[in-house]
């Protein structure tokens, strides 16, 4: 274990590429020469678009690509280093200044693109191969068309951004590391006290630390949040309002590239099928564990047949390598170059971000670099882990290569599809390795925490937006919206209570709720509002597209690599159709939630000991 750490607290990345420390004078003169950039930009191109689209888009990209290179950068070094106060302030400072720059000087261009008529947008398509390459994110932009405000009002609006409700979320990341859970006698924080709820053995443990948890972020800490949360829903409300929105969710699914009607579609097939198949694991669960009901401070408790096993860092570089050259080379070729370019940041250290993600990034002059952070301790979800951000930066460098820094970035509800697959084809590989060494306790461990992971993805980011939804003003049978309402703590305890239950079964079907009443409150995700649906969207596609890899044999890999290739340029009905998968039915998501939930299910029931009733 021990020189496994050792090995992993060597894996650091290297960000010279972009800078070599905040104090690179490159950095100083590239915000300089932004600022140049975009006054030149507005001195040339403002009120003259239909005349000089071409070179506009052109100069454009620039700026976006020079913006990209010194907004990741700065985001990457302070991810290692959070507790760094110079760093912290330079970065603060460059994206205040950042913002106003575009604010004042770049809010017009999108506007008048929007406007521009279609004869002048169709000539600039035939007779520029730029603005032709460009169409799709033209096009995007012009379905906001209706959408935008007058530029003085986008220019404030773009000015005062970093100070909108979703700096709601920076404030609680700071009141939240604050709260103090005092548990038998040790004070504890919130992680400390998640990883005591996944991790003991212990059921009265457990329910005495959830009792903790849900005392702990009552008070104080949840009436802020009742407030944070109706800020945001009444600041949006009043903005979709202005922007002519039908309802709140209707901004996000059009810049997710999805009709509301497939939204619909998966929140009403995830809530039917993936909840009843839900309740079925849990009481397989309750089974293994040996509690005819469980408590909520169950859910994610350890299996009396957890596996143990430590996978090296080195090991694990391995295994994902290995994974993708049973179906792509290119792809391949691409994570090993993770390792040996130094793009990835592996172990756990006290002042690094939590958790795991993938940043690519399309520099000045064209060329796609891609960094990864982990918090890497070498259990088999952290092998899947590496895949699955290895997924993003293989996405995020054959999507920048073809379509240059304004339309790489896939939208999330699709950004996660090939981290996902990624994390697929890590899955699939260490379960062979288990079906074949015979190992049949790491084996049920592995797919059991897949299933639970599935959960965790679709049907419980289902019930987050479910309790979403309601936030922001839908009715309690999810037919009709209203405006936002201000809800005390107790209102929203109880729609919390009612979503969890929805998908989760009644009290004591399955779980008894309590002490979990106030855990909507510490989900950071309600402040930028409609994003979890993306995750249960995202999973269930690969899901899909994993299970077409099987029947397409060697003609998946084309296809799988133009889907990368293509970025932003498609919405989800073209990007499915050379599979022969259709997002608008109902059979898919159906399909999607069988393929992968409900396989995994029967494997894991077929592989239990029979209950005593059926013995
Ligand atoms: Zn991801």
């Amino acid at each position: 274990m021990a020189s496994t750490i050792d090995r992993t607290n060597q894996v650091r990345w290297d960000l010279g590429i972009l800078y070599s420390d905040i104090e690179d004078p490159q950095l100083d003169s590239d915000l300089g020469e932004f600022a140049g950039m975009v006054k030149r930009f507005s001195v040339a191109y403002r009120g003259k678009l239909a005349q000089l689209l071409g070179p506009a888009i052109r100069d454009y990209l620039e700026i976006e690509a020079l913006s990209g290179k010194i907004t990741g950068y700065l985001f990457l070094r302070e991810s290692t280093d959070l507790s760094n106060a110079a760093v912290k302030a330079k970065h603060a400072g460059f994206q205040r200044e950042m913002s106003a720059l575009q604010g004042e000087h770049l809010t017009f261009f999108e506007l008048e693109l929007v406007q521009l008529g279609d004869d002048a947008l169709e000539t600039w398509y035939e007779s520029d191969p730029i603005v032709a390459k460009h169409r799709p994110w033209v096009e995007h932009l012009r379905v906001f068309r209706r959408h935008f405000l007058s530029e003085p009002v986008e220019s404030a609006l773009m000015k005062r951004s970093t100070f909108n409700a979703g700096s709601w979320g920076e404030f609680f990341d700071e009141v939240e590391a604050d709260i103090e859970f005092n548990f038998r006698g040790a004070s504890k924080n919130l992680t400390e006290m998640v990883h005591l709820l996944n991790e003991s053995k212990d059921a009265d443990e457990r329910a005495e630390a959830m009792k903790c948890v849900n005392d702990g972020l009552g008070g104080p800490f949840a009436k802020y949040a009742a407030q944070t949360l109706y800020m945001v829903a009444g600041s949006k409300a009043v903005e979709d309002r202005e922007r002519g929105y039908a309802h709140p969710m209707e901004a996000r699914n059009k810049a997710n590239r999805i009709p509301d009607s497939v939204v619909d579609v998966l929140h009403n097939t995830v809530t039917t099928l993936g909840g009843s198949l839900t309740r079925r694991y849990y009481k397989l669960k309750a089974r293994h564990l040996g509690l005819p009901v469980l408590r909520w401070s169950d859910r994610n408790a350890p299996m009396p047949f957890s596996d143990t096993t430590v996978i090296p860092f080195d090991e694990a570089a391995d295994i994902v390598a290995a994974s993708y050259e049973s179906f792509s080379p290119r792809l391949t070729a691409i994570v090993k170059s993770f390792f040996a370019e130094r793009r990835i940041d592996a172990p756990v250290l006290k002042e690094k971000r939590h958790g795991a993600f993938n940043s690519s990034h399309v520099l000045p002059g064209g060329k796609t670099v891609s960094f990864t952070l982990l918090n890497y301790l070498g259990c088999n979800k952290d092998v899947m882990t590496l895949a699955h951000e290895l997924g993003h930066g293989v996405h995020g460098i054959i999507a920048g290569e073809a379509q240059g820094p304004l339309m790489f970035h896939a939208p999330i509800a699709y950004c996660e599809t090939a981290s996902v697959f990624g994390e697929m084809t890590a899955f699939t590989f260490l379960k062979d390795r288990l079906i074949r060494s015979g190992d049949k306790n790491s084996l049920l461990a592995l797919i059991v925490a897949k299933i639970e992971s599935t959960i965790n993805t679709v049907v419980r980011q289902i019930g987050l937006s479910n309790f979403e939804r309601r936030l922001h003003g839908m009715d309690a049978s999810y037919g009709a919206w209203t405006e936002p309402k201000k809800r005390s703590v107790e209102e929203l305890d109880a729609i919390w209570l009612q979503t969890a239950r929805e998908l989760y079964g009644e009290e004591g079907e399955i779980f008894t709720y309590d002490h979990s009443s106030h855990l909507w409150s510490y989900i950071p995700h309600f402040h930028g509002p409609f994003y979890v649906y993306g995750y249960a969207f995202g999973e269930l596609l690969t899901q899909s597209l994993f299970a077409q890899r099987r029947r397409l044999g060697a003609k998946f890999e084309p296809l799988y690599l133009d889907l990368l290739r293509s970025g932003s340029t498609k919405d989800v009905v073209e990007l499915l159709a050379p599979f022969g998968l259709d997002a608008r039915s109902d059979a898919f998501w159906k399909d999607g939630i069988t393929v992968s939930l409900g396989a995994l299910i029967d494997e894991a029931e077929q592989m239990s000991p029979p209950s005593r009733g059926e013995i």
